[in-house]
């Protein structure tokens, strides 16, 4: 069974599970009607489907290389990417002042998600692009507006983000790229930036970088950062792809996955460049990329799941090994009830992990129509949410995947190990899964953990108000969001920073657990209401039931402090 684009899945929780009725009512997106959310959807689903899945293997088999200076992407990419240019999908939400479509984050959401299932590796560079077209749009004159925005939108140029250097990973204040006035506008930009993704390619007429550098005599630490745009063909006086710049293409790294995706290591010497914003405000510039990038990360982490769900799905239902103890069943290992539990485990986490990136992007497209700060925070707590915990679901369900094929799973010709492999470097890049866990228990939780409330609120309110209908699961939603009540006031009494971030992973997992626990809830009562028992109530079920309790124990090490972490001394660890 080849990949099928999880189409009916996202119709299915845009128009019943995460209040995407609400964005298209209002005056922004009033253009975005169901019907053309759902042509859309189709025509993305198509595209995955048929041009870029059956690159997924080339891509792995045959990497990115580098070759004389000049980077050589693996066969058939140049053609899947002019797919997605050509079909405007990497300017789905980009202004329409511009070229873009205009339409919610929700659809480039779905449409990414679905382009990572297909082909990871060659995702990541539309995604690349959203996000400099985003910081742009937000931070650029409108003279790089008029000239680049067109062409990164219509994907005839590429973007890449520049942030990483050997001594600044997490610590990006620590970077030491320098950017010196020409006198002319422009900045002279030297340094060497690593891991950068899609850092060139064979198929754009020009790749444009953003680069965060330091202007001379600049303070050190991230306040003194400010954001360049640097192309690698100049633009002429057409707003063509002109002269070459100075920069180029050092090395390509040897991956674990993600072979498709070339990354770079760039050297700039003395490369032309134009600020970003304004001086020293490189990183609120570069936030805004940021932010859309790590819900573009989150999914890509969902999208690596479902595919790696599907193929172990196929082979469930294909292999033959032992007799089941149940009867009337497949005559498959689908009939073993460990295989199954693995299944519902994957299905059922995806969902949740879908649900609550949609939700994400609602929250996104609301705060944009609206301009309501309610609707911004609630974008701002759920984004590290779905950074981490989409791509945790990720590698864990492409691990099960390869649990689900036996000895298949680790032999490289049923592709079930890419998955697993491609999908690691999501909870590492745009800031590790560690990193988000910190931010939430940090910077998200600075308003006293008011939008925390509100959404906890609303989790609640929604569970007691369908008692009614699905008592039992209701019930356990209820319990657990006072639960996770506790967990967050605790986080918030904390003045030692420290102790909140000693438990901010099990934290992060443990609210995510909760909010799945609540869509799966929203998506049981509406399959109730259109008169079904089916699939989505018996998985619901299963993630409340089975899955949702843990979220006790991840609290109960959240609220542990840091003490014990530190009473454990560095010589501690030492081999015994
Ligand atoms: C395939 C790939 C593609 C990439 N693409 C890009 C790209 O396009 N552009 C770009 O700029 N970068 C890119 N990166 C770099 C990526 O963003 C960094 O690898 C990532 O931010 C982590 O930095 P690091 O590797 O230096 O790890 P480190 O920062 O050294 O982290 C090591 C460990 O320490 C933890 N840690 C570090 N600091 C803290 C802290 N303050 N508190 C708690 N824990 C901490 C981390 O969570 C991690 O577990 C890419 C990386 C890879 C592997």
């Amino acid at each position: 069974m080849s990949f099928r684009a999880p189409v009916t899945d996202h119709g299915f929780i845009l128009n019943n599970v995460v209040g995407y009725d609400e964005v298209t009512r209002t005056e922004r997106f009033s253009e975005t009607t169901e019907d053309l959310t759902a042509a859309i959807l189709t025509e993305a689903g198509r595209i995955c489907d048929d041009v870029l899945a059956p690159l997924q293997r080339i891509g792995d088999e045959d990497p990115a290389r580098l070759d004389n200076g000049v980077v050589r992407t693996p066969e058939g990419f140049a053609e899947g990417y002019n797919a997605i240019a050509e079909g405007g999908w990497v300017g789905v939400s980009a202004d329409p002042a511009h070229g873009g479509m205009g339409l919610p984050m929700a659809l480039t959401t779905a449409v990414n998600e679905m382009m990572s299932g297909a082909c990871l590796s060659l995702q990541v560079c539309p995604l690349m692009s959203q996000g400099q077209i985003e910081a742009l749009e937000h931070h650029a004159s409108e003279e790089i507006r008029a000239v680049y925005l067109p062409k990164l939108i219509s994907g005839k140029w590429c973007g890449t983000m520049n942030l990483s250097e050997p001594q600044a990973g997490s610590d990006v204040g620590a970077l030491s790229t320098r950017a010196e006035p020409n006198g002319d506008g422009t900045y002279a930009v030297t340094g060497q930036k690593i891991y950068i993704s899609w850092g060139d390619n064979d198929f754009s007429e020009n790749v444009c970088h953003l680069v965060l550098a330091r202007l001379p005599g600049a303070p050190a630490g991230t306040k003194g950062i400010s954001l360049f745009l640097v192309p690698k063909r100049l633009p002429d006086e057409n707003g063509e792809a002109g002269a070459a710049n100075s920069l180029q293409v050092v090395s390509l790294e040897h991956k674990l996955g993600l072979h498709g995706s070339p990354t770079a290591v760039m050297q700039y010497d003395g490369a032309t460049g134009w600020l970003i914003g304004e001086e020293q405000g490189g990183m609120a510039a570069m936030f805004t990329m940021m932010n859309n990038a790590r819900l573009g990360v989150g999914v890509q982490g969902i999208g690596a799941g479902e595919g790696a769900y599907q193929k172990a799905l196929a082979h469930a239902l294909e292999r033959k090994q032992g007799r089941s103890l149940i009867e009337n069943g497949n005559g498959t290992i689908i009939d073993h009830a460990d295989v199954r539990r693995m299944l519902a485990t994957m299905r059922a986490e995806l969902f949740a992990a879908r649900s609550i990136a949609l939700a994400c992007a609602v929250a996104t497209d609301m705060s944009r129509a609206t301009g309501e700060a309610d609707w911004a925070a609630r974008a701002a707590i759920l984004t590290p949410i779905v950074k981490a915990f989409g791509t945790d679901t990720g590698i864990k369900v492409a691990e099960i995947g390869v649990q689900v094929h036996g000895g298949m799973g680790v032999v490289e010709e049923t592709g079930a190990a890419q998955f697993s492999r491609d999908v690691r470097v999501t909870a590492i890049y745009e800031g590790t899964n560690g990193i988000q866990s910190m931010d939430l228990v940090g910077r998200k939780l600075m308003d006293g953990g008011e939008a925390a409330s509100a959404l906890i609120d609303e989790m609640q309110s929604y569970a007691e108000s369908v008692r009614g209908t699905r008592p039992r699961m209701a019930e356990l939603v209820w319990t657990a969001t006072e639960t996770l009540r506790e967990g967050m006031e605790w986080m918030v009494s904390q003045k030692d920073m420290n102790a909140r971030f000693a438990g901010g992973v099990p934290f992060l997992k443990a609210f995510a657990r909760v909010l799945g626990a609540y869509y799966h809830l929203r998506a049981a009562v509406a399959e109730t209401a259109e008169g079904g028992e089916g699939a989505r109530v018996k998985l619901a079920r299963f993630y409340i039931y089975r899955l949702l309790p843990e979220h006790e124990a991840l609290l109960t090490h959240a609220k542990s402090g840091a003490e014990d972490l530190f009473a454990l001394g560095v010589e501690d660890f030492g081999v015994s």
